[in-house]
């Protein structure tokens, strides 16, 4: 607590898909055990190390250990501010990770052994809950930033777009944003599901059920000290039951992308283009706060809704754990360095939680 504490990166490298092996491409990316990742290629030999690495064999519930997800989900039982991101280029793995298959199917469900991120998560803190017999309130929002507008994807009818305010206790926050109580996993499933249908995907070259806005959806934890006897005609009072308050948020970035490579065109493009942008800022505020604490300058969080949302996360208060996602295929080279630098760079971002 209030110590400088490091972003916990890890990559995940997922399997060649079906086309990529039916085409023949080469795999690049190599697992060296430890935390060291190898690329090598034509003109290219390079070594990573992260705090932990998956390869192509490894189970969504070996992620779920291996992350730190699971400290996680405590931590956010505690009173902290933690966050995942799943980071990557369109079709490198990042929504599979979080949700699981399920996310493309919506008419079959997933095996429980392909549930993601989310959902074990979910299942980890409503067991936390009951064990700890202490009063703990869930509630969930979920939002998209899509072209620059921050939309609500629980509350019903057409999307209409929230305001972004800041307040010295909250940081920054989505005005009016729908935050709904849940008791169950079924609850808080099928409220990840309709949101994610609602999330707006378009169809591209790259990937057909590519998520073409930022989606985060945050898990509210608040936790009462329930003291054995209450006095007589006494509330809750603030000095008698300190009350945490933590949060569990998971973002699934847009993946970046060249337009040219997609085919984008049109509103396409429209898209491209924002994501693109917010995910510069992003990359542009991690490359600052990468410096040391003493020699940071003006981060420019404001340059984006994203980075404006994931202020603390990255630089604040937060704890922060980031999920590189990349493809093994040679056609993915130069999109899998990028990534791999970036999340290289994240590695030196501090916050104080
Ligand atoms: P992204 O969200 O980064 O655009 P997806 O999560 O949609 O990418 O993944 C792209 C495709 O690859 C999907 O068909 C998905 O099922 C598959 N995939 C991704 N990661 C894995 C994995 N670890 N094992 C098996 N299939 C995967
Ligand atoms: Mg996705």
């Amino acid at each position: 607590e209030g110590r400088d504490t490091r972003l916990r990166v890890v990559l995940r490298v997922r399997p060649l898909t079906c086309t990529e092996t039916r085409r023949g491409d080469q795999q690049v990316v190599h697992s060296l055990g430890d935390g060291a990742v190898h690329v090598s290629a034509a003109r290219h030999d390079a070594t990573f190390g992260f705090s932990a690495v998956f390869d192509a064999g490894a189970s969504q519930e070996a992620v779920f250990e291996g992350s730190g997800m699971r400290q996680l989900v405590e931590l956010a039982i505690d009173g902290f501010s933690c966050t995942v991101f799943a980071f990557g280029q369109t079709g490198s793995g990042k929504t599979y990770t979080l949700m699981g298959p399920l996310a493309q199917s919506e008419t079959q469900p997933a095996s429980p052994a392909l549930l993601g991120l989310m959902q074990r998560s979910f299942t980890c803190l409503l067991e936390q809950s009951r064990s700890r017999g202490s009063d703990l309130a869930l509630s969930a929002s979920y939002l998209e930033i899509y072209n620059e507008q921050v939309r609500d994807l629980l509350s019903p009818g057409p999307p209409c777009a929230l305001p972004l305010r800041w307040s010295k206790t909250r940081g920054f926050y989505a005005e009016n944003q729908l935050s709904v109580e849940f008791e169950s996993l079924e609850a808080i499933v099928s409220l990840l599901l309709q949101g994610s249908q609602r999330r707006r995907t378009s169809a591209h070259a790259l990937n057909r059920h590519s998520s073409r806005s930022h989606a985060l959806l945050t898990i509210h934890v608040r936790s009462r000290a329930v003291s054995a006897h209450p006095a007589p005609g006494e509330g809750w009072g603030a000095s008698a039951c300190p009350s945490k308050q933590g949060t569990l948020c998971f973002v699934d970035l847009a993946g970046s992308e060249r337009v040219k490579e997609t085919g984008s065109s049109g509103e396409l493009s429209v898209e491209a283009n924002s994501i693109n942008r917010s995910l510069l800022a992003l990359g542009h505020c991690i490359s600052l706060l990468a410096k040391p604490r003493g020699k940071r300058t003006h981060i420019p969080y404001r340059d984006s809704k994203l980075t404006r949302l994931l202020a603390r996360s990255l630089g604040g208060s937060g704890i922060t754990l980031m999920v590189a996602c990349i493809s093994p295929s040679s056609r993915c080279l130069s999109e899998t360095l990028s990534t791999l630098h970036y999340a290289s760079r994240a590695r030196r971002v501090t916050t104080r939680p």
